[in-house]
């Protein structure tokens, strides 16, 4: 139903358009600050919701550019680029279809969604964006409890017993290994 709404969907096209277009404005460059979606030839001059005419731009590019096209503005690249095909999604999309299919040959139960969804259900559940939390919050979900225990990381060492000096062919020491560590 949220989907039919259009919330789950307006995930997929500004996921779709940060992949695209870098995650930042294409006009000034600037990064983490809140992107608006951008029609790159404005509606009333013809542009359409597609969402291959669609970019995204700082607030303050977005005003500026009124009812100008990107070329006009100077962008003739924004507007050479959205013509273009999403390389790097093409890549990741034949490669998940062909883990897809290896698993499903191997008869086990398979199923998949989008990183659109992963995101929604993130912020649905106001969750923070871990690595951990975004892979509990892929696909159908109510919620996601007891993700407040603490996680122990447990990082392997060295005991340092091979090799501190080099050796030449006939056991004398060649130089000092710069390798350390706390175990000694
Ligand atoms: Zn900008």
């Amino acid at each position: 139903m949220e989907y039919q709404r259009g919330q789950l969907f307006g995930y997929e096209v500004r996921e779709y358009l940060r992949e695209k277009w870098g995650r930042r404005c294409v006009y000034c460059g600037a990064e983490n600050v809140p992107l608006e979606i951008e029609h790159i030839v404005p509606k009333s001059r013809g542009g359409s919701n597609r969402v291959s005419h669609l970019t995204l731009a700082c607030r303050v590019c977005n005003q500026a550019k009124g009812n100008w096209t990107a070329e006009e503005l100077g962008h003739p690249e924004v507007q050479a680029k959205a013509k273009g095909p999403l390389k790097d999604a093409v890549a990741v999309n034949a490669t998940r279809s062909a883990i897809r299919n290896g698993l499903c040959a191997m008869s086990l139960e398979v199923r998949s969604w989008t990183g659109g969804r992963t995101k929604w259900n993130r912020e649905r559940l106001g969750l923070p964006k871990t690595h951990t939390l975004d892979a509990l919050c892929v696909g159908d979900l109510a919620g996601v409890s007891g993700w407040h225990a603490t996680v122990l990381a447990i990082k392997a060492l060295s005991r340092g017993q091979r090799c501190w000096t080099n050796v030449n062919a006939h056991g004398f020491p060649r130089g000092y290994s710069m390798r350390y560590n706390s175990y000694g």
